[in-house]
């Protein structure tokens, strides 16, 4: 899963001047502007901050974060980040360089990409840490690309503390109750079509809670009805975003 981390530049400073605004607020760069900038295939609105390159979920994970205080604990943390997308890393580069977290990024390596300095090559079906090393696991948008998602959880579950907490999030049909896997379909036109991205195993459905829990989680869902649409609408959030929080227990 490739990423690219935008340093901050000029570029940033003179685009914060021009885009100042009150309509919306960015939480994971903490800046409010006149508008989120379109994102995606089919593009969707107020979706993208130009500031730290944040999308929809990124905000509601900082979000999350932010009110459950996960960050800001006296003691220092240690954070694992699965596929570190570029707005929170470098919110967790800084905290790191702060002495507040111990960060450890980490990415399955792929020939071609380019990975933020640090990172490490994990498999998340294979972790080479130890049992109960981390207080706080970050995986997002990351099992769908997996074959075997439960042997990936079962790796998130071992290398949490106990009580740890795993910020999960996935593409998910809310209308589909039951996850979609065929395993006939291989071609990339083929998963395309079925689970709306070349690379993409499975399309998760509502049974995705359930999954997490039979690893032994305990799981809190976190979504945008958990706002106004005024609220929606100015933290940038996308219905369809769930973020399910999965305790080691
Ligand atoms: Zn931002």
């Amino acid at each position: 899963m490739a990423t690219k981390w935008l340093p901050k530049s000029i570029k940033e400073f003179i685009l914060k001047k021009v885009l100042k605004g009150n309509y919306v607020f960015c939480s994971c760069c903490k800046t409010n502007l006149v508008t989120f900038f379109p994102y995606g295939t089919v593009a969707r609105s107020n979706a993208y901050c130009p500031i730290c390159s944040s999308l929809e979920r990124h905000r509601l994970t900082w979000i999350f974060l932010d009110n459950e205080k996960l960050l800001s604990k006296n003691e220092k943390i240690n954070v694992l980040h699965v596929a570190p997308e570029p707005a929170l890393f470098r919110n967790l580069i800084d905290l790191s360089q702060k002495n507040k977290i111990v960060y450890t990024p980490c990415d399955k390596f792929e020939e071609g990409y380019v990975y933020p300095k640090m990172t490490k090559n994990y498999d998340l079906t294979d972790l080479p840490e130890k049992d109960n090393t981390f207080d706080l696991v970050l995986c997002s948008h990351v099992l769908e690309h997996i074959p075997d998602d439960n042997k990936a959880l079962e790796e998130i579950y071992r290398v949490l503390k106990p009580h740890g907490k795993a910020l999960l999030l996935v593409p998910l049909d809310q209308k589909l109750e039951k996850t979609y896997e065929d395993w006939t379909l291989s071609s990339p036109e083929e998963r395309l079509k079925a689970f709306g991205q070349t690379d993409h195993v499975r399309m998760y459905g509502t049974d995705f809670d359930d999954k997490i829990k039979n690893i032994g989680f305990e799981v809190v869902q976190f979504s945008s009805k958990n706002f106004t649409s005024d609220e929606q609408f100015k933290y940038g959030l996308l219905e369809e975003d769930i973020l399910f929080c999965a305790t080691k227990i």
